[in-house]
C-alpha cells in the first residue's frame, strides 16, 4: 500500500520515521510519500510537492499514485476540510472531517458540546461582544481566562491576573488583535493543576487510548517566557495514572466521540485531549484535531505496534476488535533546538553540523530545516530539530537526548536544558 503523509514538521518526520517501519513499506513494496516534507523526511520517504489547499490536487496525486492512505499531520488543512474531499472521492484517510475538527477551530463548538454530554472542564462564558464579555467577568473570580475563538496559533489566550488586565485584553481582541479569530470570546473559570496531554485513536465510533505526554510549551527553562508550539516533551506522562487515564477515557474522550457521533460528525483521526488534573478529576482544557508537536515525536519512538494498520483501521472504520495499539514501558524525551529569536522572528540560514548526535541511540527529527545545493543543512523556521531519546527513566531518557543536542553545532540556535524537569524532580 502506499501512503502520502501531508506536512513539514518535526512531528512529520516522526510519523513517516514509523510509516517507514511499517509491513505496508517495509514488507509489502509500498511507498511512502510526503509533500512538502523536509530534508529530515527526505531520508524515509518521497518528497512530492503537492498544494494541500487544492484539495483537488491532492486527490488527483491519490490517484496517480495509487495512494492507499492519507495521514494529514497539521490542524489547517483538517479544519478546512481536506479530509471531506479525500473521503468524497474514496481515498481513505487519517484526519477528521471540517465538521469534527471543529474539536480544535471552535472552542465554542467544544464548550457547547462538553456542556451538551456532560463532559468535565472550566465553566465558561461564550460573549459575541465587547459588553456581554465585561459584563461576564464578573461571573469569575481572579485569574480570568480569556481565549479568542477559533485558531489562532497558540497565541489566542490571555490569563489575566487583575480585572483591568481582563478589561484590556478583551478590548484588544475585540479590536481584532487576532483577527477573524477573535470576533468571538469565551471566557473560563481558571483551572488549578497540571497539565498533562492524553491521546486516542478513534474511527467515528470505536475510541481507544494512544499514549501520554507533557509538553513545555514556554520558551524559557523553568517554564517563563512566551508561549511557542512546544519545546520539548516526553511520554509516558505518568501523572496521568492508569485510574486517572480511565477515568479521563469514561468521562471525557468516550462520551466526546459519542455525542459527535449522536450529532452527525463522526470523528475519526487521533483526538489529543488537553486535560488538566484537578483535585476534582481530570478536566478538559481543549481539544486537537492531529497529533501535538512534539508530543508525536515521543509517541511514535515508543510506539511497538504497526502506525499504518491503526491508521487505516481508523480510516475504514474497523478499530472495533483490534488489538489494542502497544508501547513500550520506556520513557521518551525529545528536546526542540530552536532557531534563535524564536517565538519572535527566528534567525534563517544558520549552519547546522549534525555531527555524531545519533550515535548513542538519539534520534534527530527535523522541523524547520534546508539543504542547500552542496548538501549543507541550514536552519529554516523556528523549530529546527528534535533531538529524541529513550531511557528506563526520564533521567536517563534525558541525559541522551542531551548528549545528542551537544554533539550538534548549531551556532544560531538554542535549547532549553530542562524537559522534563517535573518528571525528573518526581524521580528524585
Ligand atoms: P495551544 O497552542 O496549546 O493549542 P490554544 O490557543 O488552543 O493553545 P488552550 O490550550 O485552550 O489554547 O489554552 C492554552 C493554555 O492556557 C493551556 O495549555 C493552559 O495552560 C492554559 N489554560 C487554558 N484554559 C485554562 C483554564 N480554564 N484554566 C487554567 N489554565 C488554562
Amino acid at each position: 500500500m502506499n501512503i502520502l503523509v501531508l506536512g513539514s514538521g518535526g512531528r512529520e518526520h516522526a510519523l513517516c520515521w514509523k510509516l517507514a517501519q511499517c509491513r505496508a513499506i517495509r514488507e509489502n513494496g509500498g511507498t511512502l510519500f510526503a509533500s512538502p516534507g523536509n530534508p529530515g523526511i527526505a531520508q524515509c520517504a518521497t518528497l512530492a510537492k503537492i498544494d494541500a489547499g487544492d484539495h483537488a490536487a491532492v486527490v488527483a496525486f491519490a490517484r496517480a499514485k495509487d495512494i492507499g492512505l492519507v495521514v494529514i499531520g497539521p490542524e489547517a488543512p483538517l479544519v478546512a476540510g481536506l479530509a471531506d474531499s479525500l473521503r468524497g472521492a474514496g481515498v481513505p484517510v487519517f484526519g477528521p472531517s471540517k465538521a469534527a475538527a471543529r474539536l480544535e477551530g471552535s472552542k465554542s463548538f467544544t464548550k457547547d458540546l462538553c456542556a451538551r454530554a456532560g463532559i468535565p472542564t472550566a465553566g465558561y462564558v461564550h460573549a459575541t461582544s465587547l459588553p456581554d464579555a465585561k459584563a461576564a467577568l464578573d461571573r469569575f473570580a481572579a485569574p480570568w481566562v480569556l481565549k479568542a475563538d477559533g485558531l489562532a496559533a497558540g497565541k489566542g489566550v490571555v490569563i489575566a491576573e487583575t480585572r483591568e488586565a481582563a478589561e484590556d485584553a478583551l478590548v484588544e481582541m475585540f479590536g481584532g488583535a487576532f483577527g477573524e479569530a477573535g470576533a468571538e470570546v469565551v471566557i473560563e473559570e481558571f483551572m488549578k493543576g497540571e497539565e498533562v496531554s492524553l491521546f486516542a485513536l478513534s474511527d467515528g465510533e470505536t475510541v481507544v487510548p494512544f499514549g501520554t505526554a507533557q509538553d513545555h510549551k514556554r520558551v524559557g527553562e523553568g517554564d517563563t517566557g512566551p508561549n511557542t508550539g512546544g519545546m520539548g516533551a516526553y511520554s509516558p506522562a505518568r501523572v496521568l495514572t492508569e485510574g486517572l487515564l480511565a477515568r479521563a477515557m469514561t468521562e471525557i474522550v468516550a462520551p466526546t466521540v459519542r455525542q459527535m457521533a449522536a450529532e452527525g460528525a463522526p470523528y475519526s483521526g487521533v483526538l489529543y485531549a488537553g486535560l488538566m488534573l484537578t483535585d476534582d478529576g481530570p478536566k478538559l482544557v481543549e481539544y486537537n484535531c492531529r497529533f501535538g508537536d512534539p508530543e508525536c515525536q515521543v509517541l511514535m519512538v515508543r510506539l511497538d505496534s504497526d502506525l499504518a494498520d491503526a491508521m487505516l483501521a481508523c480510516a475504514n472504520g474497523t478499530l472495533a476488535g483490534r488489538p489494542a495499539p502497544r508501547f513500550s514501558d520506556e520513557t521518551a524525551l525529545t528536546v526542540v533546538m530552536a532557531a534563535k529569536g524564536y517565538p519572535g522572528t527566528p534567525e534563517k540560514g544558520g549552519s547546522i553540523d549534525l555531527g555524531g548526535a545519533e550515535a548513542d541511540g538519539a534520534i534527530v527529527f527535523h522541523a524547520g530545516t534546508a539543504r542547500g545545493e552542496d548538501g549543507t543543512l541550514t536552519a529554516n523556521g523556528g523549530r529546527v530539530l528534535n533531538v529524541t531519546a529513550t531511557g528506563d527513566t526520564v533521567h536517563e531518557a534525558r541525559h541522551r537526548a542531551y548528549r545528542g543536542v551537544d554533539a550538534i553545532s548549531f551556532a544560531s540556535g538554542f535549547t532549553r536544558r530542562d524537559i522534563g524537569w517535573r518528571e525528573v524532580e518526581r524521580e528524585g
